[in-house]
């Protein structure tokens, strides 16, 4: 998408209430993009079935609206680089999947879980990724990965060919980051099994097909960037700009998660609550605005320079007192 001007984006997934710590997310990637004059763009990331609420994508854009964050391309209301929906767009991921596999970047993997687990040397790779992958399909030839997958009456995996490459990016907030240190970028997966394509494929597809060029989203996300940098280059496509924001802590000091039940946008938009104050206090915390003050967001867009946001932003994780 070269050639368009500058974007932004926010990629909710519809997988239950959007709670505040989303919301606070959602204010900063907007007012990014907004400060710096961009076009924004909401992308849902759907493509886990088994995790999508029916229901919750509605919700989400009401809360958005709610809050008064507006974007110029979305699923309800479409964009030249749309559909705006990840699980429509399937396709694209197996064309890259396709291309990575004919670069020697990928291949295919027959193993269970349990047995990446045994095998793996570490407990655990940093991030979500789970055990580190210790290279099992990758040394044998295609054919005897099939025989294994038959014999074991199961589907292929696809994943990455890491190569241990160590990646140093430059955050907006942290500044110069390697958040996955010296053992570098693992052999993750790229398409599970079952044919779903795998958040770090998706997002790097469609974050450069959509032309985002400014991505904002929250610092637990960290480990993931260095293995989406890597796809980047081995897709042959730039890279956009990473800021990771702080999340949102409850007062035990634990992340905003739908399990320690945080207050949902939903729920306080049923109970009359006013977004003012819900803006105010989210802006706040990330050091953007005075405390007890109420906002609207075109308040918190007046009062920011592009410039100075994230050197402005506390990077101190923020607490949700209730
Ligand atoms: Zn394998």
């Amino acid at each position: 998408m070269a050639g368009l001007a500058s974007r932004g984006r926010y990629a909710p997934s519809p997988t239950g209430r959007f709670h505040v710590g989303n919301a606070r997310t959602a204010l900063l990637a907007w007012l990014a993009a907004r400060a710096r004059g961009s076009s924004f763009v909401l992308r849902v990331e759907d493509l886990d079935a088994g995790r999508t609420v029916p229901g919750a994508e509605a919700e989400l854009l009401a809360d958005l609206a709610w809050l008064g964050l507006d974007w110029d391309e979305g699923p309800d209301r479409g964009g030249p680089v749309g559909p705006y929906r990840q699980s429509e767009r399937r396709a694209r991921y197996d064309a890259a999947i396709v291309a990575l596999l004919a670069a020697g970047r990928a291949f295919p993997c027959a193993c269970s879980r349990a047995e990446v687990a045994r095998a793996a040397s570490a407990p655990h790779g940093p991030g979500d990724e789970g055990p580190r992958y210790p290279g099992t399909c990758r040394r044998l030839p295609p054919a005897e990965v099939e025989a294994r997958a038959r014999a074991a009456g199961r589907l292929l995996a696809i994943r990455f060919a890491g190569d241990g490459e160590r990646v140093f990016f430059p955050d907006e907030v942290h500044g110069l980051v390697d958040p996955l240190g010296p053992e570098g970028v693992d052999d993750f997966v790229l398409r599970r099994a079952d044919g779903v394509a795998a958040y770090q494929l998706a997002v790097v597809v469609d974050d450069a097909a959509m032309g985002i060029d400014e991505v904002v989203r929250g610092d637990d996300l960290l480990p993931s960037t260095p293995r989406q940098i890597a796809l980047y280059r081995a897709l042959g496509l730039p890279a956009p700009r990473f800021a990771h924001v702080p999340l949102l802590l409850d007062e035990g000091g634990e992340r905003l998660a739908k399990r320690t039940r945080p207050p949902s946008l939903g729920a306080l938009r049923e109970q009359g609550a006013a977004p003012e104050n819900l803006v105010g206090r989210l802006a706040a915390s990330a050091g953007l605005w005075p405390a007890d003050r109420p906002a609207r967001v075109r308040d918190l867009l007046d009062a920011t320079a592009a410039h100075l946001l994230w050197p402005s932003l506390d990077r101190r994780p923020a607490v949700w007192r209730r």
